[in-house]
């Protein structure tokens, strides 16, 4: 059994044609992440629709083009109420495509970022960040919310901010990007992060993973990932399976069978 930490669904064109085909490739669970107000209710509703897919509700960084506080973070909160909620995300820093020159716009997500760590201690639930050219900011948020954990999604930072997260109790998510030719700096971070705080996801439908690279992701693609993870660490296939998905229970204490 092997599980997609990280896929959105919503964005796809046919989202349960690509939940079959996922199961029949022996995915079976899938952590559907939402980015912003409107997508809210489209991964609320998949998640109601399937046994199998649990829901994240948070504000993307890249979806924070205003200031924001208070009653704006409103809609999150009462998403987390929900029972097929297991997370708050996704959230984090993103300074890839900011210019230097705009302090507001990276101040905006800071705010957007802190509050939503702090609605997660709040609701006792972990929280799944991105984070892109924004490693000591991350870091010094992570620190400043040391009693929250949660995932590193589609890691591309350095190992050291890796390590930092590790050592706060943090899991570190590997996407297709991990397979990518040009990504050795991946592959190196994923070699060393303790298999037990290891997850596998997709973030379809971006980043589809060799040998489907260039087309759209969907998460029965995870496998592809989840093979390469395994020949990489050295062991099999089934057993990083079933590690990664121990890890992803876990974490999304959640998602645990009652
Ligand atoms: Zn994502």
């Amino acid at each position: 059994v092997l599980i997609d930490s990280h896929c959105h669904l919503n964005f796809l064109d046919a989202p349960d044609d690509a939940l079959t085909a996922a199961r029949e490739a022996g995915v079976h669970g899938f952590l559907c992440i939402g980015v912003d107000a409107p997508g809210r209710d489209q991964v609320l509703s998949l998640a109601a629709a399937h046994s199998d897919v649990w829901a994240s509700v948070g504000w993307h960084p890249e979806s924070v083009k205003a200031p924001a506080s208070g009653a704006h973070f409103d809609w999150i909160d009462e998403g987390l109420r929900r029972p097929s909620v297991v997370a708050v995300g996704e959230t984090g820093l993103d300074y890839y495509q900011i210019e230097d020159g705009d302090a507001a716009r990276r101040r905006y997500q800071q705010d957007a970022f802190d509050a939503q760590l702090s609605l997660a201690r709040e609701r006792r639930l972990p929280v799944v960040v991105h984070t892109r050219g924004a490693e000591a900011d991350t870091r010094a948020m992570l620190r400043s919310h040391a009693d929250v954990q949660g995932v590193l999604h589609c890691f591309t930072e350095s190992w050291a901010l890796a390590e930092a997260a590790l050592d706060l109790g943090w899991y570190v998510s590997m996407s297709g990007i991990v397979t990518f030719r040009n990504a050795s700096n991946v592959r190196e971070v994923a070699e060393r992060i303790p298999l037990d705080r290891l997850l596998v996801e997709t973030d379809a439908p971006w980043l589809a993973p060799v040998p489907k690279r260039g087309k759209t992701n969907e998460p029965a693609y995870v496998v592809h990932t989840a093979r390469f993870l395994a020949e990489l660490r050295g062991i099999s296939y089934e057993e990083l399976a079933a590690i990664t998905t121990e890890n992803f229970h876990r974490l999304f204490a959640r998602t645990q069978p009652a």
